[in-house]
């Protein structure tokens, strides 16, 4: 129905608000805006999917992945905190999907449950809305804008041209990029994984080929999760520079809701230590505060949370050499406590590891080549001890994480944002560079009026801006503005 109507719609067409992108970030700033705009707006969201809501994360198809948080932190409408849970009981998923429980009695949803609720939002809200704003569903993908004082135009890989007051960037991440060693004729191997979600092929492996992994994170949780699915029987390796997998889940959940964690002012982190501006500081009052929520007899969970809670406060004043500092010594030492593994995933990669069907280490990569029979061939040098060795794998898959860089991502759109200067890339690498009300910075160093990003493209300036609980609350930060630029407020 989505695509008939743009079917209809004449080459180039006027809206108050173009999206670019449909995934979770698009997805819920369109439901917010048919929500809490003072006038009926037209808003249209392009993206290449079918369905919006589910973007990358959500489309998984597969049963076993499953949200690396509780079922409450997965919030769109803070006015509507318990939306997700209620939806998950009326579809009778708390009592069918049994294996979502935890021991701590939090729910771990399927990822792609989440995806269905994000659609079935996004069109209940394109059906009927409080404001009598007009959702579209542009069924295209953007290939490049341009933007003036006061409106964007868009131009589709149709070739129509499109043009909105404002314009918001939200295609995230780009698949993992393929690591230097592995270009070439390597990657070219039918044992090379490039694309660590194709389920189909993962699915088609032969059962006791023995397997490598790349990356530690949660990207390859999943993947292990999935082999293990299939009954995969061969041994697994799974290699990253630290050999640090994601940490556990807090075994004693908050009685604060994770609204009313972001809602607090000053953040507990900094009401206690002040607002810090280095990292060496900032870690040293966390280590303090482990300590001493241990000798009550908690765990670090907590602590860390505090921490989490006020980065987006403490990143924007770091100074840009501790923003580089922090991305090259802590980024996954952060990364593996803050983004946490679903109890039940964990399950899976322990049973794994005991069976010793999985080795986890920390190695470099230093050459692989073509072997036998579509294999791959690694050398691997140890990061403890100097050691060298090679090994031979039926499959090699690709979990290095999204690849953050907008320059270089192979989007057309955020490519040629950057190249034309409209947007300029982070100087950290990740992500475009954007104000506190994530307005593009370009070239000139000016915020552009018509241009806004959000979600994970902002992490270079904001950090915490990742999950769905951050874009969340990224997207209730900036509304005000927005609707007072549209004159909806
Ligand atoms: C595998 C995975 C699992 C995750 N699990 C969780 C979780 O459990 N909990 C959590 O809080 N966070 C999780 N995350 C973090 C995740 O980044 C956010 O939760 C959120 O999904 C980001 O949504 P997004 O819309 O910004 O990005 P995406 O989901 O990547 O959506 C971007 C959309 O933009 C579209 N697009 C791209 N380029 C163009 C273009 N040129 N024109 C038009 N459209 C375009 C794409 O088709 C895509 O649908 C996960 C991330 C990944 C990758």
């Amino acid at each position: 129905m989505a695509a008939e109507r743009f079917i209809k719609m004449p080459f180039s067409h006027a809206f108050d608000v173009l999206i670019i992108g449909g995934g979770y970030s698009g997805a819920a700033l369109a439901v917010r805006l048919s929500r809490e705009a003072r006038r009926a707006l037209s808003v249209g969201v392009i993206e290449p999917r079918d369905e919006v809501g589910k973007g990358v994360a959500y489309s998984a198809v597969h049963p076993d992945y499953r949200l690396n948080g509780p079922d409450a932190v997965h919030i769109v409408m803070p006015d509507r905190p318990n939306d997700f849970h209620d939806w998950l009981q009326r579809e009778g998923i708390l009592e069918a999907d049994f294996k979502g429980w935890a021991g701590s009695g939090v729910f771990f949803a399927r990822r792609a449950d989440f995806g269905r609720y994000m659609a079935e939002l996004f069109q209940g809200h394109q059906a009927v809305n409080g404001t009598g704003t007009d959702l579209i569903h542009i069924h295209a993908r953007a290939m490049s804008l341009v933007t003036g004082h006061d409106f964007s135009m868009v131009t589709l890989d149709k070739g129509q041209q499109l043009t909105a007051r404002l314009a918001v960037l939200a295609t995230s991440n780009e698949m993992p990029a393929v690591p230097k060693t592995f270009q070439g004729d390597v990657r070219l191997q039918s044992g090379f994984f490039p694309n660590p979600w194709d389920l189909d092929r993962l699915a088609a492996l032969v059962p006791d080929a023995p397997i490598l992994v790349l990356g530690t994170g949660l990207t390859a949780a999943d993947v292990i999760t999935a082999l293990a699915f299939h009954g995969h029987t061969g041994p697994i390796d799974a290699v990253s520079r630290t050999g640090l997998l994601p940490m556990d889940q807090n075994p004693m959940p908050d009685k604060e809701t994770m609204w009313e964690r972001f809602l607090q002012k000053p953040p507990r982190f900094i009401k206690k230590h002040g607002a810090l501006t280095n990292v060496a500081d900032i870690l040293r009052c966390l280590r303090r505060d482990i300590v001493d929520r241990a000798a009550e007899g908690k765990t670090w969970h907590g602590a860390f949370d505090d921490l989490r809670d006020a980065v987006r406060t403490l990143w924007t004043d770091l100074p840009l050499a501790e923003q580089q500092r922090f991305r090259r010594h802590l980024k996954s030492w952060y990364e593996t406590r803050r983004f946490r593994i679903a109890p039940q995933v964990q399950a899976v990669l322990d049973d794994y590891q005991k069976a010793g069907r999985l080795t986890i280490s920390a190695a470099r990569i230093t050459s692989a080549r073509r072997s036998e029979g579509g294999g791959v061939a690694v050398t691997f040098r140890s990061r403890a001890q100097d050691v060298t060795w090679e090994k031979n794998y039926g499959a090699v898959i690709n979990c290095t994480g999204l690849n953050t860089s907008p320059d270089d991502s192979g989007n057309p759109i955020m490519e040629q944002l950057a190249f034309t200067g409209a947007a300029i890339p982070h100087p950290t690498g990740h992500g475009f560079l954007v104000d506190r009300e994530c307005r593009a910075i370009s070239a000139s160093g000016e915020p552009q009026a018509a241009l806004r990003i959000i979600g994970p493209l902002t992490r270079g300036t904001f950090m915490e801006s990742g999950s769905v609980p951050a874009i969340s609350y990224q997207i209730h930060k900036i509304m005000p503005d927005v609707l007072a630029a549209l004159n909806a407020s």
